[in-house]
C-alpha cells in the first residue's frame, strides 16, 4: 500500500487520514523532514493558508516540501492546501509564501464574506458515478490554469458559475472544496491512484 502523508501542522488533518485509509493507502501525519522524506506523496489540508505557510518555515519544511514537488512527489491540496501548492496568490498577506506545485493563480476568500460556506453538487471529470457533492469553507477559486493544467470541475449555477474549483497538472492536485468532509472518497481514491501511478513508473 502507498505511504500517504498529511501535513500535519494545522488545519483537518485527522479527517484526511480518515479519507485517505479508506481509500486503501496507508497514512501518517508529517511535521518533521524525516516524516516527509518517507511519504510517496503528501495531502495539505485545509485550515488558513497563512498560518500554514509561516509554520513550514518554523518547521524548516518549505525548502524540503518545495524540492520533493520539484522532483516529482505526488500531492493534493484541498482548500488552504490548494492556495499553498498555486503558483500565484491574490488576495494574500505579502509574506505568505506558496510552493509553486502546480501552475495555477488562486484568489484567497474569493466567494465573498457574505458566503463563507456553501455546498454545490459538481460534476468531477474522470470520476465516475453520480455528481459530488462539494462543501466550500472560505474558499479560494482558480483564476488562471497554465497551459499544462486540466481543469476537473467548475461551479455549475449561481453567482460563481463557470469558476474553476478543481485542477491538475501531472502528479498534483487541487481542489477548493473538501471532500475529507463528506462520505465520498472519490477524489481520494482519485489522489491513491495518482500516487500509486507514480510509484509504478518511478519505482
Ligand atoms: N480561507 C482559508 C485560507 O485562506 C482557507 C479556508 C479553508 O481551508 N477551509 O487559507
Amino acid at each position: 500500500r502507498p505511504v500517504i502523508g498529511v501535513l500535519a501542522l494545522q488545519g483537518d488533518v485527522r479527517e484526511h487520514l480518515a479519507a485517505l485509509r479508506a481509500a486503501g493507502a496507508e497514512a501518517v501525519s508529517v511535521r518533521r523532514v524525516e516524516e516527509l522524506a518517507a511519504v510517496d506523496g503528501l495531502v495539505i489540508p485545509g485550515g488558513e493558508s497563512t498560518t500554514m505557510s509561516r509554520l513550514l518555515v518554523v518547521f524548516e519544511l518549505l525548502e524540503p516540501l518545495r524540492a520533493r514537488l520539484r522532483d516529482g512527489m505526488p500531492a493534493y491540496g484541498s482548500c488552504a492546501g490548494m492556495i499553498l501548492l498555486a503558483s500565484e496568490v491574490l488576495d494574500t498577506r505579502p509574506d505568505a509564501e506558496c510552493l509553486s506545485g502546480i501552475d495555477i493563480t488562486v484568489r484567497r476568500n474569493a466567494f465573498g464574506r457574505q458566503v463563507d460556506s456553501f455546498e454545490e453538487d459538481l460534476d468531477f471529470l474522470g470520476v465516475g458515478g453520480a455528481p459530488m457533492r462539494a462543501v466550500f469553507i472560505r474558499a479560494p477559486w482558480v483564476e488562471r490554469v497554465g497551459e499544462h493544467v486540466e481543469v476537473l470541475a467548475t461551479v455549475p449555477e449561481g453567482p460563481a458559475a463557470g469558476r474553476v474549483v478543481a485542477v491538475r497538472q501531472g502528479a498534483v492536485l487541487a481542489t477548493s472544496f473538501h471532500p475529507e468532509v463528506t462520505g465520498d472518497r472519490r477524489v481520494h481514491e482519485l489522489f491513491v491512484g495518482m500516487v500509486r501511478e507514480a510509484i509504478a513508473t518511478h519505482g
